[in-house]
């Protein structure tokens, strides 16, 4: 998986800060989370192909989020698009959208297609061959949910030696590595398990923001196995713990103790308030609780 960082500020966006926007490579699929004011510049700088943007996943409805949404829809046209656009996002999403395009009179030549979110529980909202993508619901002042994108279950690994000791023909190779047992000309039945290891876990990537402390997060990922790397929001230091609440979000401790209770293997903190001139305090508050703590920074990748 490759991650790239567009923006990881909090509130409104300036020249040295973008807001949440990210791109996660995955098996070949190219997905857009979230879309801040200027994603679409911001893209462009970073050299991403807009036309390898399928499908987009939207947080929340806060300005921060998806006021880059209408722009960079509009731009798809402009460039002449004609696949389809799946956009994933909380109810009113569908009208987020269509409203402003009707208010300027415009259009779309290609389909725009919602899936609208309103579920309180996790749920599989994107599955094919290479990829499953299921809801992480967040406690924030509006509806808001994550996502847990994992990639789709590898097939189990030939142990060439032992397939040649075999004689086995090639012709079934690939029904072994889908966990077959194979029958020899003998009579002979030869396990699965003597022919193939398991293949290495699937890849997890966890987008959390924005949200406050909310220990459900913890047990879902745990419950789902090994997460890679956790992004979660991390608007605040210690000092100004008493805002999480009224403002439905965390601070870079807290991130680290949903890191810590997920056993995820890292975690990156974002949604910085942009009270704060420099992030090392992050790190260090984060990592009183989960060591491996990493910042998003802009423009920053990270692969796995
Ligand atoms: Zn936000
Ligand atoms: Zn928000």
């Amino acid at each position: 998986m490759r991650l790239q960082i567009l923006g990881c500020w909090a509130a409104a966006p300036n020249s040295k800060h973008r807001t949440t926007s990210q791109v996660l490579e995955v098996n070949g699929h190219l997905l857009l989370l979230d879309c801040a004011e200027a994603t679409q510049i911001t893209l462009r700088q970073h050299r991403i192909k807009f036309t390898r943007i399928h499908h987009i996943f939207i947080s929340h409805l806060h300005g921060d989020h998806v006021l880059g949404l209408v722009g960079l829809i509009m731009t798809f046209r402009m460039l002449n698009r004609a696949k389809p656009l799946h956009i994933y996002g909380p109810k009113g999403i569908k009208n987020f959208v269509c409203s402003q395009l009707k208010s300027l009179s415009a259009y779309t030549d290609y389909p725009l297609i919602f899936k609208e979110l309103e579920r309180n529980a996790p749920e599989v909202i994107f599955e094919d061959n290479k990829l499953k993508v299921t809801t992480i619901p967040l406690k924030h002042r509006i509806y808001a949910n994550g996502y847990l994108f994992e990639e789709a279950p590898k097939d189990r690994k030939l142990l060439l030696s032992k397939v040649l000791n075999y004689n086995i023909d090639k012709a079934y190779f690939n029904s072994i590595k889908k966990g077959k047992d194979i029958l020899l000309d003998s009579g002979v039945c030869i396990k699965n398990e003597e022919l193939t290891e398991d293949p290495p876990p699937p890849k997890r990537y966890a987008f959390c923001t924005d949200t406050a402390y909310y220990p459900p997060i913890a047990e879902q990922l745990k419950k789902i196995g090994t997460i890679d790397v956790l992004y979660h929001e991390a608007t605040f230091l210690n000092s100004h713990e008493h805002l999480c609440i009224p403002t439905g979000h965390s601070t870079a401790q807290q991130a680290g103790k949903i890191a810590k209770a997920a056993a995820v293997k890292q975690l990156i903190l974002g949604h910085y308030s942009t009270r704060y001139g420099h992030l090392q305090a992050f790190i260090d508050e984060s990592q009183i609780e989960f060591e491996n703590t990493h910042l998003a920074i802009d423009g920053k990748v990270f692969e796995w």
